[in-house]
């Protein structure tokens, strides 16, 4: 294989990165109590290939290989058991790789957001898989028993990997960490405050419960603070349980003593830390609906008129053509009017007083027509009608109402009195496909121009009446 000078970096970088974390996991996690069973290169090594992209090379794969190796050859493990041993940490890392950036198993997202949301099945195959070919390799050169084996190799993994992954996959890049700090600087303490009180009310309280206590305090940072933090408090918490209860501080046996309730009360609170968490995600989620609303309302409607811009004018026609039957489609009249001289108005009195007449204007042509009516915006001073199933004769009576309606229509600006007039372009309507609103506005468009060219303040049909 044809390795290029930075290729050549990443993998010596990946196989030592590999030999330092197996060597790391096999002589000190081995060392401490609580840690003594962990093994966290596989997950750490996974991550680092999601989060740096450029790690993610088949050379790669294979220098974290030959790096765990050695770290066992060095450790003491006999070569051949250590290739069984490391290949099934090599299966974990391979599988977690294909399952999470996988563009067969969802709609692709972007790399980083689509791995997390893939974390958790991940976990679960990745460990499986890793512990099949641990636990035979574990049989072989060892003769330990294969099924406490695939079971021990199962439960380790995949709870380090949903504590680690999140953590390397979410580690900002370089230009987020200005933006990260600019949201932790409005976001205030409580949430991080609650989870210290309800950590060490874990404590004090003891019993099978008080591992869930920090639940809705972690679900409350989830909410508040950047997914980074909130995936570091969440390992900092988890491996603090593991410490505490490890070392008897948190005592999930639970005890009648003084400070300690009976196990029953401890479920109990567990119970009710566990189901006040998913409201907590519903709120947020009702929250972030209630954004996309609005958000999408400032995108339809024009700010300044309240009129439908032309992204509003489709997704409304959009929902229309869905109620319907589509063979019936949407008939009727289009109106193109645009306001007579409207650049002298901005001209002399500014481009407030401008605003202000656009404003009025619309307020005036919504007053005289229908609810049903659809107005949009369609740039400058100038706007779109729709009326559905409205005849020939009858649009044209409508929109000479309506010119006459926006010239008798007084603004009162500087306390002088003002008024404006329009042209009109009618065109008939018949919306059936994506291209024919466009020809209609294009007809009635042509009649607007012989409106204006014949001396404005008139309305000019695109049919003969
Ligand atoms: P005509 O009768 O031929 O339509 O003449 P007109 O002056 O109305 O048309 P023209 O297209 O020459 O000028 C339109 C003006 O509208 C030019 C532009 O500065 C102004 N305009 C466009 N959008 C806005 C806006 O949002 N606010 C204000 N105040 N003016 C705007
Ligand atoms: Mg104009
Ligand atoms: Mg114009």
């Amino acid at each position: 294989m044809h390795l290029n000078k930075s290729t050549f970096d990443q993998v010596v970088l990946l196989f030592f990165l590999a030999f330092c974390l197996a060597t790391l996991g096999l002589h000190c996690l081995a060392v401490i109590r609580p840690f003594r069973c962990s093994w966290p290169c596989n997950a750490l090594l996974l991550g680092l290939l999601i989060r740096f992209p450029r790690l993610d090379t088949l050379a790669g794969l294979s220098a974290i290989y030959a790096g765990m190796v050695t770290a066992d050859v060095f450790y003491g493990t006999p070569f051949a058991a250590s290739l069984g041993l490391d290949a099934a940490n090599l299966a974990f890392i391979a599988t977690g790789r294909v399952m999470l950036l996988s563009p067969y198993l969802t709609r692709p997202y972007p790399r980083r957001l689509q791995a997390l949301l893939r974390v958790f099945p991940t976990a679960i195959v990745a460990a499986a898989v890793c512990a099949v070919v641990g636990s035979l390799a574990s049989q072989h050169y060892f003769h330990d028993d294969l099924v406490q084996g695939w079971i021990s190799w199962f439960c380790e993994q995949v709870s380090t990997a949903i504590l680690l992954l999140p953590v390397v996959i979410t580690l900002p890049r370089r230009d987020e960490w200005p933006q990260i700090f600019t949201d932790l600087r409005a976001s205030n303490l409580m949430p991080v405050i609650s989870l210290l009180v309800s950590g060490v009310a874990g404590i004090y309280v003891g019993g099978g419960g008080s591992l869930i206590y920090p639940l809705p305090a972690l679900m409350w940072c989830a909410i508040s603070y950047p997914i980074f933090f909130t995936c570091l408090l969440t390992l900092l918490t988890g491996i603090t349980e593991i410490i505490l209860v490890a070392g008897n501080v948190l005592n999930i046996q639970g005890s009648e003593d003084f400070f300690r309730i009976d196990s029953l009360a401890s479920a109990r609170l567990g119970v009710a830390a566990m189901t006040i968490s998913p409201l907590i995600v519903a709120l947020s989620t009702t929250a972030n609906k209630k954004l996309v609303a609005r958000i999408t309302r400032r995108a339809d409607y024009d700010f300044l008129t309240g009129a439908l811009t032309r992204s509003g004018l489709s997704s409304q026609l959009e929902t229309l053509a869905l109620r319907r039957n589509k063979q019936t489609g949407y008939f009727g009249a289009a109106f193109v009017i645009d306001i007579d001289r409207f650049k002298s108005i901005n001209d002399t009195w500014g481009h407030a007083a401008g605003d202000y007449v656009l404003a009025k204007t619309v307020e005036c042509i919504r007053q005289s027509l229908q609810q049903t009516a659809i107005i949009s915006r369609m740039g400058g001073e100038e706007f779109l009608v729709l009326i559905e199933g409205i005849s020939q004769p009858r649009a044209f009576l409508l929109a000479e109402r309506l010119r006459q309606s926006i010239e008798r229509n007084t603004i009162i600006l500087n306390d002088r009195d003002l008024s404006v007039t329009v042209s009109i372009g009618i065109s008939t309507l018949n919306i059936t496909d994506s291209t024919s609103l466009d020809e209609s506005i294009k007809s009635a468009d042509e009649q607007l121009y012989i409106a204006k060219s014949s001396g404005r303040n008139r309305v000019s049909p695109e049919f003969v009446l």
